[in-house]
Protein backbone atom coordinates (compact mmCIF):
# COMPACT_ATOMS: atom_id res chain seq x y z
CA UNK A 1 0.00 0.00 0.00
CA UNK A 2 1.12 3.51 -1.23
CA UNK A 3 0.96 6.09 1.60
CA UNK A 4 1.25 10.40 0.71
CA UNK A 5 1.15 13.10 2.37
CA UNK A 6 -1.39 15.98 0.24
CA UNK A 7 -1.89 19.53 1.21
CA UNK A 8 -4.09 21.40 -0.27
CA UNK A 9 -2.40 24.74 -1.68
CA UNK A 10 -6.21 26.40 -3.07
CA UNK A 11 -8.95 24.37 -3.46
CA UNK A 12 -7.77 23.48 -6.57
CA UNK A 13 -4.52 22.89 -6.60
CA UNK A 14 -2.55 19.82 -4.28
CA UNK A 15 1.01 19.03 -3.13
CA UNK A 16 1.88 15.50 -2.47
CA UNK A 17 4.69 13.72 -0.86
CA UNK A 18 5.14 10.12 -0.74
CA UNK A 19 5.74 8.48 2.80
CA UNK A 20 7.42 5.85 4.04
CA UNK A 21 6.25 6.22 7.53
CA UNK A 22 4.16 8.51 10.18
CA UNK A 23 6.48 9.07 12.98
CA UNK A 24 4.24 10.82 15.05
CA UNK A 25 0.37 11.74 15.23
CA UNK A 26 -0.93 13.96 18.16
CA UNK A 27 -2.82 16.71 19.44
CA UNK A 28 -1.86 19.53 21.32
CA UNK A 29 -4.33 22.59 23.28
CA UNK A 30 -3.42 24.64 19.95
CA UNK A 31 -2.75 22.14 17.03
CA UNK A 32 -2.26 19.02 15.34
CA UNK A 33 1.57 17.50 15.19
CA UNK A 34 2.62 15.44 12.44
CA UNK A 35 5.47 14.04 11.59
CA UNK A 36 6.25 12.41 8.40
CA UNK A 37 9.46 10.39 7.06
CA UNK A 38 9.72 10.40 3.01
CA UNK A 39 12.34 9.48 0.37
CA UNK A 40 12.88 12.84 -1.19
CA UNK A 41 12.39 15.38 1.43
CA UNK A 42 13.53 13.05 4.41
CA UNK A 43 11.72 13.81 8.00
CA UNK A 44 9.28 16.58 8.06
CA UNK A 45 6.78 18.49 10.25
CA UNK A 46 3.67 19.82 9.93
CA UNK A 47 1.13 21.61 11.98
CA UNK A 48 -2.26 21.33 11.41
CA UNK A 49 -1.88 19.42 7.89
CA UNK A 50 0.27 22.30 6.29
CA UNK A 51 4.11 21.89 5.76
CA UNK A 52 6.48 23.40 8.63
CA UNK A 53 9.86 22.09 7.68
CA UNK A 54 11.30 19.17 5.52
CA UNK A 55 14.92 17.77 6.36
CA UNK A 56 15.88 18.56 2.65
CA UNK A 57 14.94 22.37 2.03
CA UNK A 58 14.83 23.75 5.70
CA UNK A 59 17.94 25.56 5.24
CA UNK A 60 16.58 27.96 2.73
CA UNK A 61 13.94 28.89 5.15
CA UNK A 62 16.15 28.99 8.10
CA UNK A 63 19.52 30.62 6.26
CA UNK A 64 17.32 33.59 4.79
CA UNK A 65 15.72 34.23 8.08
CA UNK A 66 18.44 34.57 9.94
CA UNK A 67 21.41 35.20 7.90
CA UNK A 68 19.95 38.41 6.19
CA UNK A 69 19.50 40.10 9.06
CA UNK A 70 22.71 39.43 10.91
CA UNK A 71 23.86 40.35 7.80
CA UNK A 72 22.53 43.92 7.55
CA UNK A 73 23.54 43.97 11.25
CA UNK A 74 26.18 42.03 12.44
CA UNK A 75 26.46 43.68 15.68
CA UNK A 76 23.02 42.59 16.95
CA UNK A 77 23.70 40.70 20.57
CA UNK A 78 20.26 40.45 21.66
CA UNK A 79 17.55 38.32 19.93
CA UNK A 80 13.84 37.46 20.07
CA UNK A 81 12.59 34.53 18.19
CA UNK A 82 8.85 34.05 18.07
CA UNK A 83 7.58 30.59 17.45
CA UNK A 84 10.74 28.99 15.78
CA UNK A 85 9.59 26.05 17.42
CA UNK A 86 11.79 23.42 15.40
CA UNK A 87 14.63 25.15 16.78
CA UNK A 88 16.15 25.93 13.02
CA UNK A 89 16.29 29.73 13.30
CA UNK A 90 17.78 29.29 16.60
CA UNK A 91 20.55 26.77 15.28
CA UNK A 92 21.39 29.74 12.62
CA UNK A 93 21.60 32.35 14.84
CA UNK A 94 23.76 30.54 17.83
CA UNK A 95 26.67 30.24 14.66
CA UNK A 96 27.42 33.96 15.58
CA UNK A 97 29.74 34.25 18.51
CA UNK A 98 28.68 37.94 18.44
CA UNK A 99 25.02 36.80 19.58
CA UNK A 100 25.04 37.33 23.25
CA UNK A 101 21.50 36.00 24.30
CA UNK A 102 18.41 34.50 22.33
CA UNK A 103 14.68 34.33 24.24
CA UNK A 104 12.71 31.86 21.93
CA UNK A 105 8.79 32.17 22.81
CA UNK A 106 6.87 29.21 21.06
CA UNK A 107 3.15 29.39 21.99
CA UNK A 108 3.26 25.76 22.14
CA UNK A 109 5.68 23.49 23.79
CA UNK A 110 4.38 19.86 22.20
CA UNK A 111 5.84 21.06 19.20
CA UNK A 112 9.02 21.68 20.79
CA UNK A 113 9.64 18.78 22.52
CA UNK A 114 8.59 16.40 19.32
CA UNK A 115 10.86 18.61 17.43
CA UNK A 116 13.88 17.54 20.07
CA UNK A 117 12.70 14.10 19.63
CA UNK A 118 12.30 13.80 16.13
CA UNK A 119 13.94 16.67 14.32
CA UNK A 120 17.57 16.93 15.55
CA UNK A 121 18.42 18.24 12.72
CA UNK A 122 16.90 22.03 13.36
CA UNK A 123 16.82 21.43 17.04
CA UNK A 124 20.01 20.92 18.02
CA UNK A 125 21.05 23.83 18.96
CA UNK A 126 17.96 24.38 21.55
CA UNK A 127 20.34 24.07 24.67
CA UNK A 128 22.93 26.74 24.04
CA UNK A 129 23.67 28.44 27.15
CA UNK A 130 22.38 31.67 24.92
CA UNK A 131 19.04 30.36 24.67
CA UNK A 132 16.14 30.81 26.99
CA UNK A 133 12.68 29.13 26.05
CA UNK A 134 9.50 30.69 26.92
CA UNK A 135 6.32 28.96 26.11
CA UNK A 136 3.41 31.80 25.84
CA UNK A 137 1.34 33.44 23.29
CA UNK A 138 4.63 35.92 21.16
CA UNK A 139 1.86 38.58 20.50
CA UNK A 140 1.36 39.09 24.64
CA UNK A 141 5.00 38.09 25.51
CA UNK A 142 6.62 40.46 23.27
CA UNK A 143 3.96 43.42 24.62
CA UNK A 144 6.04 43.78 27.80
CA UNK A 145 9.52 45.13 26.27
CA UNK A 146 10.53 48.42 25.29
CA UNK A 147 13.91 48.50 23.76
CA UNK A 148 15.17 45.23 24.70
CA UNK A 149 15.98 43.54 21.51
CA UNK A 150 18.28 44.34 18.16
CA UNK A 151 16.36 41.74 16.24
CA UNK A 152 13.10 39.75 16.28
CA UNK A 153 12.55 37.21 13.99
CA UNK A 154 8.88 36.11 13.70
CA UNK A 155 9.19 32.57 12.60
CA UNK A 156 5.32 31.60 12.82
CA UNK A 157 2.75 29.50 11.40
CA UNK A 158 -0.04 31.37 9.10
CA UNK A 159 -2.23 33.82 9.82
CA UNK A 160 -5.10 31.89 11.15
CA UNK A 161 -4.73 29.78 14.54
CA UNK A 162 -2.35 30.50 16.96
CA UNK A 163 -0.51 32.36 14.59
CA UNK A 164 -3.46 35.29 13.40
CA UNK A 165 -2.50 37.57 16.35
CA UNK A 166 1.48 37.75 14.88
CA UNK A 167 0.25 39.52 11.69
CA UNK A 168 -2.27 42.04 14.09
CA UNK A 169 -1.64 45.97 13.94
CA UNK A 170 -1.08 45.64 17.63
CA UNK A 171 1.80 43.12 17.24
CA UNK A 172 4.04 44.81 14.84
CA UNK A 173 3.49 48.18 16.89
CA UNK A 174 5.07 45.85 20.42
CA UNK A 175 7.46 44.66 18.21
CA UNK A 176 8.59 48.27 16.99
CA UNK A 177 8.52 49.20 20.92
CA UNK A 178 10.59 45.92 21.43
CA UNK A 179 13.21 46.71 19.57
CA UNK A 180 16.33 49.19 20.17
CA UNK A 181 17.10 52.28 18.04
CA UNK A 182 18.79 49.96 15.54
CA UNK A 183 16.29 47.60 15.89
CA UNK A 184 15.35 45.22 12.81
CA UNK A 185 12.17 42.68 12.59
CA UNK A 186 11.95 39.98 10.19
CA UNK A 187 9.26 37.62 9.73
CA UNK A 188 8.06 35.17 7.19
CA UNK A 189 5.65 36.94 4.89
CA UNK A 190 3.72 34.20 2.97
CA UNK A 191 3.91 33.59 -0.64
CA UNK A 192 2.98 36.16 -3.24
CA UNK A 193 1.16 33.89 -5.89
CA UNK A 194 -1.85 32.68 -4.70
CA UNK A 195 -4.79 35.18 -3.83
CA UNK A 196 -5.50 33.71 -0.18
CA UNK A 197 -1.63 33.55 0.82
CA UNK A 198 -0.93 36.87 -1.53
CA UNK A 199 -3.78 39.05 0.62
CA UNK A 200 -2.05 37.84 3.88
CA UNK A 201 1.05 39.23 2.70
CA UNK A 202 -0.38 42.30 1.51
CA UNK A 203 -2.02 42.74 4.82
CA UNK A 204 0.98 42.59 6.80
CA UNK A 205 3.18 44.29 4.51
CA UNK A 206 0.79 47.52 5.10
CA UNK A 207 0.68 47.18 8.33
CA UNK A 208 4.62 47.01 9.29
CA UNK A 209 4.94 49.88 6.84
CA UNK A 210 2.31 52.02 9.38
CA UNK A 211 5.70 51.59 12.05
CA UNK A 212 8.83 51.13 10.64
CA UNK A 213 10.60 53.60 8.37
CA UNK A 214 12.62 51.03 6.28
CA UNK A 215 9.75 48.60 4.95
CA UNK A 216 11.86 45.94 2.26
CA UNK A 217 10.62 42.41 1.04
CA UNK A 218 13.21 39.59 -0.29
CA UNK A 219 12.42 36.13 -1.30
CA UNK A 220 13.71 32.81 -1.87
CA UNK A 221 12.32 29.65 -3.60
CA UNK A 222 11.30 26.97 -1.14
CA UNK A 223 10.24 24.03 -2.88
CA UNK A 224 7.96 22.57 -0.18
CA UNK A 225 5.60 25.70 0.67
CA UNK A 226 2.93 26.82 -1.60
CA UNK A 227 3.83 27.79 -5.30
CA UNK A 228 7.58 27.39 -4.21
CA UNK A 229 7.92 30.96 -4.06
CA UNK A 230 8.35 32.40 -0.81
CA UNK A 231 8.69 36.39 1.09
CA UNK A 232 9.94 37.30 3.84
CA UNK A 233 9.35 41.14 5.23
CA UNK A 234 12.48 42.97 6.49
CA UNK A 235 11.55 46.08 8.27
CA UNK A 236 14.18 48.49 10.70
CA UNK A 237 13.97 51.76 12.40
CA UNK A 238 17.71 52.26 10.75
CA UNK A 239 19.70 49.65 8.81
CA UNK A 240 19.00 49.52 5.23
CA UNK A 241 19.52 45.77 3.71
CA UNK A 242 21.29 46.56 1.02
CA UNK A 243 23.27 50.31 1.97
CA UNK A 244 23.93 48.68 5.26
CA UNK A 245 25.31 45.29 4.03
CA UNK A 246 29.12 45.16 4.80
CA UNK A 247 29.21 42.24 2.48
CA UNK A 248 33.37 41.87 3.19
CA UNK A 249 32.94 41.98 7.20
CA UNK A 250 30.30 39.12 6.41
CA UNK A 251 32.38 36.82 4.41
CA UNK A 252 35.40 37.38 6.36
CA UNK A 253 33.24 35.84 9.72
CA UNK A 254 33.56 32.17 7.83
CA UNK A 255 29.98 31.04 8.35
CA UNK A 256 29.61 28.32 5.80
CA UNK A 257 26.08 28.51 4.42
CA UNK A 258 24.55 26.25 1.82
CA UNK A 259 21.99 28.99 0.07
CA UNK A 260 23.06 31.96 1.67
CA UNK A 261 25.75 33.81 0.11
CA UNK A 262 26.19 37.92 0.24
CA UNK A 263 25.34 38.02 -3.80
CA UNK A 264 21.92 36.44 -3.21
CA UNK A 265 21.42 38.80 -0.28
CA UNK A 266 20.90 41.62 -2.76
CA UNK A 267 19.50 39.97 -5.82
CA UNK A 268 16.81 38.38 -2.99
CA UNK A 269 15.49 42.13 -2.99
CA UNK A 270 15.25 42.22 -6.68
CA UNK A 271 11.24 41.29 -6.98
CA UNK A 272 9.06 40.38 -9.66
CA UNK A 273 7.21 43.18 -11.46
CA UNK A 274 3.58 41.96 -10.22
CA UNK A 275 4.66 41.39 -6.86
CA UNK A 276 6.15 44.84 -6.47
CA UNK A 277 3.13 46.46 -8.17
CA UNK A 278 0.91 44.56 -5.31
CA UNK A 279 3.41 45.86 -2.49
CA UNK A 280 3.46 49.16 -4.16
CA UNK A 281 -0.14 49.29 -4.40
CA UNK A 282 -0.68 49.12 -0.97
N1 LIG B 1 9.05 27.57 9.01
C1 LIG B 1 7.70 27.47 9.31
C2 LIG B 1 6.71 27.92 8.28
O1 LIG B 1 6.75 29.07 7.84
O2 LIG B 1 5.90 27.11 7.91
C3 LIG B 1 7.37 27.90 10.68
C4 LIG B 1 7.94 26.90 11.60
S1 LIG B 1 7.71 26.96 13.29
C5 LIG B 1 7.39 25.25 13.58
C6 LIG B 1 6.17 27.78 13.61
C7 LIG B 1 5.91 27.84 15.12
O3 LIG B 1 5.11 28.98 15.41
C8 LIG B 1 5.17 26.63 15.68
O4 LIG B 1 6.03 25.92 16.52
C9 LIG B 1 3.98 27.24 16.44
O5 LIG B 1 3.71 26.58 17.66
C10 LIG B 1 4.48 28.66 16.65
N2 LIG B 1 3.41 29.64 16.90
C11 LIG B 1 2.23 29.77 16.26
N3 LIG B 1 1.52 30.78 16.79
C12 LIG B 1 2.29 31.33 17.77
C13 LIG B 1 2.11 32.40 18.68
N4 LIG B 1 0.99 33.13 18.69
N5 LIG B 1 3.11 32.68 19.56
C14 LIG B 1 4.26 31.95 19.56
N6 LIG B 1 4.48 30.91 18.73
C15 LIG B 1 3.50 30.61 17.84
Amino acid sequence: MELWYTEEHTPSVRFSIKVKKQVLSEKSPFQQIDIFDSEEFGRFLTLDGLMMVTEKDEFIYHDMIVHVPMAANPDAKRVLVIGGGDGGTVRELTRYGSVEHIDMVDIDEMVVDACRKYLPFTSCRLDDPRVSLCFEDGLKFVRRFEKSYDLIIVDSTDPFGPGEGLFTREFYGSCFKALTDGGILVNQHENPYYESYSHAMKRAHSRIREFFPVCRVYQAHIPTYPSGHWLFGFASKRFDPLTDLDAGRWNSMGIDTKYYNTDLHVGAFALPSYVKRVLEAE
